[in-house]
């Protein structure tokens, strides 16, 4: 029996990645900075349908940036997406800003406007409303912007959209990436396409990536010597790095493919299992279906964790969904609006989500293999 082991998301290498690198070593441009980070830059701010672009060495170091050009600091509060990685919040949590997390809906499992609304009302009673909103288009389909935005924008608040597993997907036929006042993706090395690890930050504010840019380069001031008046970060993308990503854009449409097909596979081979649910994707977004994922009902007396335990048996690696920031230890004392008064949408889902493998390298006999298990597990 062939059990080589399968991997939720692995990185998937198209072959364009190596001319690029070794234009890179051809030409001596082995360092941070160089004309393959200029270009990558380019390509992806053009892709996504933004000014400005800026290529860092990870996704988490853009979302720090954006809260530092946005001002963000100690004492001041932002809202958060619960149901995410930690990573969109963490970096920030250690400058002592306050965190307020915010459930998902059910329609897209992404930020809940109600939930948002709400605690925006009460954040204005309280005379501390957020400096900025961090929401998630969370793998890989988009929030319902219009709602969120509106909210927004009528109390004020910048919004800063992670984008980091939505690279591709779009909302109302428009790229996601583009709706943050920042906004952030990500290259690590289970993403959509990777360049083994990185970042970008986009914007139409040209003045505000230029202004990151100079903080991710260690806010060096024009002079001969090195001379600071403030103090910046070593944020920046490798050369080397920017050309496995421009091998990668190229095949960007194709991963996306891949990854809906695999996703419309499991729904086909599942759907006489009535237990299990697919998470949705309402009219207005077309997702990349980074991971597929799926809700096992309660009526079931099988859990994600079991189907978890009998995958692994057969070297098949899968997770449960996120589990939700305003359950983590870390974030303890963080107060946290849910999408209705008794409807905690977030915590249901980390309980009876689970994500399958999606990688778009994943072959037909793999996916069979993963099905078969799954099918298994569930008695069918
Ligand atoms: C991967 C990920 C990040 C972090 O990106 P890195 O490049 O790994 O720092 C942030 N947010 C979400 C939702 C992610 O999935």
């Amino acid at each position: 029996m062939n059990d080589e082991r399968i991997y939720l998301s692995p990185p998937h290498i198209s072959g364009d990645e190596m001319s690029y690198i070794k234009d890179a070593f051809d030409t001596n441009w082995v360092a941070p900075l160089g004309p393959h980070v200029e270009a990558f830059e380019r390509e992806t701010a053009r892709y996504v349908g933004v000014k400005a672009s800026l290529a860092l060495s990870a996704g988490s170091a853009a979302l720090h940036l954006a809260s530092v050009i946005l001002g963000l600091k100690q004492g001041m509060r932002v809202f958060c997406s619960s149901l995410t990685f930690a990573a969109t919040v963490g970096s920030i949590y250690h400058d002592g800003i306050e965190c307020v997390f915010i459930d998902s809906e059910p329609e897209s499992w992404n930020m809940s406007p109600a939930a948002l609304l709400r605690a925006f009302q009460n954040a204005e009673k309280e005379g501390l409303t957020p400096g900025a909103v961090f929401i998630v288009n969370l793998y890989g389909q988009a929030c319902d912007m219009d709602a969120i935005n509106k909210i927004c924008s009528d109390y004020g608040a910048p919004v800063i959209e992670d984008a980091a597993e939505s690279l591709g997907a779009t909302y109302k036929g428009k790229q996601t990436g583009s709706f943050g006042k920042y906004s952030v993706l990500s290259y690590n090395g289970n993403k959509i396409i990777t360049t083994s690890g990185g970042g970008m930050l986009l914007s139409d504010d040209e003045e505000g990536i230029a202004k990151a840019k100079f903080l991710s380069t260690q806010a060096r001031d024009a002079a001969p010597w090195y001379e600071h008046t403030t103090l910046g970060y070593n944020y920046r993308m490798s050369n080397i790095l920017a050309a496995i990503g421009r091998g990668q854009m190229l095949h960007l449409e194709a991963r996306i493919a891949a990854r809906r097909k695999i996703f419309d596979n499991y729904v086909k081979a599942f759907s006489d299992i009535e237990e299990f649910s697919f998470m949705p994707e309402p009219e207005w977004s077309c997702t990349n279906r980074w991971l597929t994922t799926l809700l096992i009902d309660e009526s079931s007396d099988v859990t994600p964790l079991n189907v978890i335990d009998e995958l692994a048996k057969l070297n098949i690696e899968s997770r449960p969904v996120w589990k939700p920031m305003h359950l983590q230890p870390v974030f303890k004392g963080c107060s946290y609006w849910r999408h209705e008064e008794d409807n905690d949408v977030s915590a249901y889902l980390f309980k009876r989500g689970l994500c399958l493998p999606s990688g778009s390298s994943l072959t037909e006999s793999q996916q069979e293999r993963v099905i078969n298990a799954v099918r298994k597990t569930m008695k069918r």
